[in-house]
């Protein structure tokens, strides 16, 4: 069925017992908190939905789109907001939902905006790690697997806008590159 996919790394089943995992842990550390997740779109979209529907406390919901300015700017990395949030976030504790934490310069520069803007606590919670590719200095608060560094698709990350849907993380097969 999936005939252009060379390895599955994470199964629907590991994503799902993982993020009902995140989702205890965040529920018991926020439990007297004004959570806000902030879902990174797009590809934070589909581990975010799946996460906060196994959270077991009040939670509000905001999205954000950013992209980077390219390759000048990549080293600073400095972003360009493509969709803001919709709310203030003075006073509100922020988990960032990532579907990966790669080099880290995209979030480390968000996370610096939203404590800008007056939130009283700036997390992450990303499904997927690629601890050797760091480059600024930001961990996640909360992650779901460690990876290589090898470049994944599904479960909400893309190549060229697919494999998004997939249920699993998985690595293409090399002739699916040499299309492009
Ligand atoms: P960084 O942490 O380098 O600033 O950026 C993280 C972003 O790079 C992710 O949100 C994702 O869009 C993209 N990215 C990094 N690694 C991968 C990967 O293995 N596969 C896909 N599809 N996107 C990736």
């Amino acid at each position: 069925m999936y005939d252009y996919i060379e390895k599955v790394l994470i199964s629907e089943e590991e994503l799902k017992e993982k993020t009902i995992e995140l989702a205890h842990m965040v529920s018991n550390d926020y439990k007297d908190k004004k959570l806000l997740v902030i879902s990174i779109l797009k590809g934070g979209f589909v581990f975010t939905a799946d996460f906060i529907r196994a959270l077991s406390i009040d939670v509000t919901v905001d999205f954000m789109s950013v992209s980077s300015y390219g390759a000048a700017t990549r080293t600073s990395g400095v972003v360009q907001i493509r969709k803001d949030l919709d709310n203030d976030i003075k006073g509100l504790d922020v988990l960032i939902c990532e579907d990966i934490l790669d080099t880290g310069l995209t979030l480390s520069y968000l996370k610096k905006i939203l404590i800008a803007r007056g939130a009283k606590t700036v997390k992450i919670c990303t499904i997927l790690n690629k601890p050797d590719r760091r480059v600024a200095d930001i961990e996640p608060d909360y992650v779901g697997f460690d990876i290589p560094d090898e470049f994944v698709v599904g479960y909400g990350l893309d190549f060229a806008e697919k494999y998004r849907n997939l249920p699993f993380v998985g690595i293409l097969k090399p002739e699916v590159y040499a299309e492009y």
